[in-house]
């Protein structure tokens, strides 16, 4: 099978249930995202994702690269599809 890409990887987030919109308005946009990779308890990390002028998230690939990771492209999905809502 091929491996997933990181736009894949973020469908599959949503599709899970495993974005959790915690913030969302015209200007604010936050969620915890589940991880996938467990930690030493066996528990799935939760990283905290949220639009600060440019996306942000908690995750090591989050802080320190500046391409989007997978948490960061599944809450961009959940809010491109609402921002009509919004009010902008
Ligand atoms: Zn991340």
């Amino acid at each position: 099978m091929a491996k997933e890409t990181v736009a894949q990887k973020a469908v599959r987030l949503v599709a899970e249930g495993r974005v959790r919109m915690t913030a969302l308005s015209a200007d604010t946009c936050a969620a915890v995202v589940e991880g996938d990779t467990l930690d030493v308890h066996g528990e799935r990390p939760q990283y905290e994702t949220r639009l600060q002028g440019r996306w942000e998230c908690s995750c090591a690939h989050g802080v320190n690269s500046k391409s989007l990771c997978s948490h960061a492209q599944a809450v961009q999905l959940v809010y491109r599809a609402v921002r009509p809502a919004l009010g902008r």
